[in-house]
C-alpha cells in the first residue's frame, strides 16, 4: 500500500505509519534512513514523497491549551484545520484567516505558507509562535522567538525539513462571524477596482475563467451573528463537472464552454461562524501552480497570462484565483519582499498541465513572482538562492538540525541540499 497526494500527481511506495505516541514516533524516526511527515497530502509538489518512511501524526494524543491572555493556544500539530477551528470555536477563539479548504493539517499548512485573502492578513505561517519538534536524533525540543530562535525562524515555513512538529503555539483572535457574498462582475470592472475593493473589505478574491469576460467575485465581511440568516448557498460544482468532462474529451470546445457556463447566474450568500464560511467543498480534482506576485504587478501579470491563453485558444479549463496576502519576515516566505497578489492557475487533473504551467511560469517569473512552495513550480537550487537572500541561513540551520539529511527527499535535495 503506497501513498499518493490529493490530486493524484505524486505517489510513493512507502507505507504511511500512524504512531499513537511520541515515543513510538521517536523510535520510528530513529530507525528510518529517510523520513517525511505528511498531513492531508494536499500539496501538489512532491514534498511528502519518501522511498523509506512517511509518518502521519494525526493519531497522537493532544488537546487545545489556551494561553492565559487568550491570544494564543498550544494545539496538536497534526489536527486538521477543520477539527482545530471547531475546537477553537468552542473556546470562543478563531484563526485570523483561513484558505479555501480545511482538511489540511495545521503543521502542513504552516510548513508551506498556506494563506487566504486579505491585504492586512498574513499566511498561516505568520501565526506560529512556537513549535514542539521531534528532530532527526529522535529527541524533542521546543523552539520559539526566545528559545532556539534560529530553529524557530527556519521552522516558521519549513517544508518539513527540521523535524516533525507535534505541537504548535498558534496566535488566535476572538471568534467572529462572516457573511459571504458571491457575485458576477465584468473583467474590465474587476481589473480597475480590485485593489480598491481589497483595501475596503477584510477578504476579497475573484475567480476568472480565462475565456470569459465575466468574473466571480467573493467577499467575506465580518457580521453580527444576530443578523437574519440569508439563503445558504455555496458554489455548486455540478454544471462545472459536466463542462470539464466535455472539455477533457473535446479540448478545443473549452473557450465556448466557459463562455456558455458563465452566462448562468452566480449569486450566493451565506453567513455563519467564520471557520464554517471560509472553506468550500472541492469535489473536482485539479493540479495547481501559484505565483505570489509583487502586489502592484498582480493584475497586469494576470492580464498577460490570460491574453496568452486567449490568443492561443488554450484549453485551460479551471478559473484563475486571485487573492491578496500581507507581507511577512519569514526566511523563505514568498511574501517576505512585500505584499503580494497570489495568482493560482489550475487545470483539471484529467487533462495535460505540464506544458501550460511551464509557459505561464515564464510569465510569472518575468514579472517578479515567487512560487507557492506546495504548488507546481520548476525552481532549482540556483533559483532559490537568487530569489531568497536568507536561503543561506535557512540551509545552515537545516544542516545543523539534520546533518545526515534524514528529512530530505529528491525534490527537497534539488532545492536546498
Ligand atoms: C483543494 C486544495 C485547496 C487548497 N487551498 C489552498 C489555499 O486556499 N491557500 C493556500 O495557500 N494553499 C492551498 N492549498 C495548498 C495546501 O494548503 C498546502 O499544500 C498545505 O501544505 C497542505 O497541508 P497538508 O496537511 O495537506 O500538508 P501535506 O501536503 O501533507 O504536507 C505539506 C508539507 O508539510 C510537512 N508536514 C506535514 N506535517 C508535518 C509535521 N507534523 N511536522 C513537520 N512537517 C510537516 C510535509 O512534510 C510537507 O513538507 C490547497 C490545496 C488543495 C489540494
Amino acid at each position: 500500500m503506497g501513498w499518493s497526494n490529493w490530486s493524484g500527481s505524486v505517489s510513493a511506495p512507502a507505507a504511511v505509519m500512524r504512531p499513537r505516541s511520541e515515543d513510538e514516533l521517536a523510535s520510528l524516526v530513529r530507525g528510518a534512513g529517510k523520513v517525511r511527515a505528511v498531513g492531508a497530502g494536499h500539496s501538489f509538489m512532491p514534498l511528502c514523497e519518501s522511498g523509506d518512511l512517511i509518518v502521519d501524526i494525526v493519531d497522537l494524543p493532544g488537546a487545545v491549551r489556551v494561553a492565559a491572555d487568550r491570544r494564543s493556544a498550544r494545539v496538536p500539530a497534526g489536527w486538521s484545520i477543520k477539527r482545530l477551528t471547531a475546537a477553537l470555536w468552542d473556546e470562543g477563539l478563531a484563526l485570523a484567516n483561513q484558505g479555501d479548504v480545511n482538511p489540511q493539517s495545521l503543521a502542513g499548512a504552516m510548513a508551506t505558507g498556506t494563506h487566504g485573502t486579505g491585504v492586512d492578513l498574513g499566511s498561516l505561517s505568520t501565526m506560529a509562535r512556537g513549535f514542539r519538534l521531534l528532530g532527526a536524533d529522535g529527541e524533542t525540543r521546543w523552539c520559539d522567538a526566545a528559545t532556539n530562535a534560529d530553529l524557530f525562524e527556519a521552522q516558521r515555513l519549513s517544508l518539513g525539513l527540521f523535524g516533525i512538529a507535534t505541537e504548535i503555539d498558534v496566535a488566535l483572535v476572538p471568534a467572529y462571524h462572516l457573511a459571504e457574498r458571491i457575485e458576477k462582475r465584468r473583467w474590465a470592472e474587476v481589473r480597475e477596482a480590485y485593489d480598491e475593493w481589497a483595501r475596503a473589505q477584510r477578504h476579497v478574491e475573484f475567480w476568472f475563467f480565462p475565456h470569459s469576460d465575466d468574473v466571480i467575485v467573493k467577499t467575506l465581511t465580518p457580521c453580527d451573528p444576530c443578523d437574519p440568516p440569508p439563503t445558504t448557498t455555496d458554489m455548486d460544482e455540478t454544471a462545472f463537472r459536466r463542462v470539464l468532462d466535455i472539455a477533457a474529451r473535446l479540448p478545443f470546445l473549452t473557450p465556448w464552454l466557459q463562455r456558455a457556463m458563465m452566462k448562468t447566474r452566480f449569486d450566493g450568500r451565506r453567513r455563519g461562524p467564520a471557520h464554517s464560511i471560509f472553506p468550500s467543498d472541492r469535489t473536482l480534482r485539479f493540479e495547481e501552480m501559484e505565483y505570489e506576485m509583487p502586489r502592484a504587478a498582480g493584475i497586469e501579470t494576470l492580464a498577460e497570462v490570460v491574453g496568452w491563453i486567449r490568443r492561443k485558444r488554450l484549453p485551460v479549463t479551471f478559473p484563475f484565483e486571485y487573492r491578496a496576502v500581507a507581507a511577512d519576515d519569514i526566511w523563505i516566505s514568498p511574501m517576505n519582499a512585500g505584499p503580494v497578489a497570489a495568482i493560482s492557475m489550475h487545470q483539471y487533473a484529467k487533462m495535460p498541465w505540464r506544458g501550460l504551467f511551464a509557459e505561464a511560469e515564464a510569465i510569472f517569473r518575468a514579472y517578479g513572482g515567487r512560487p507557492h512552495w506546495a504548488k507546481r513550480h520548476t525552481l532549482g537550487r540556483a533559483d532559490v538562492e537568487a530569489l531568497y537572500p536568507m536561503a543561506g541561513r535557512f540551509g545552515a540551520v537545516r544542516r545543523a538540525a539534520d546533518p545526515h539529511g534524514k528529512f530530505l527527499n529528491p525534490h527537497l535535495e534539488s532545492l536546498f541540499a
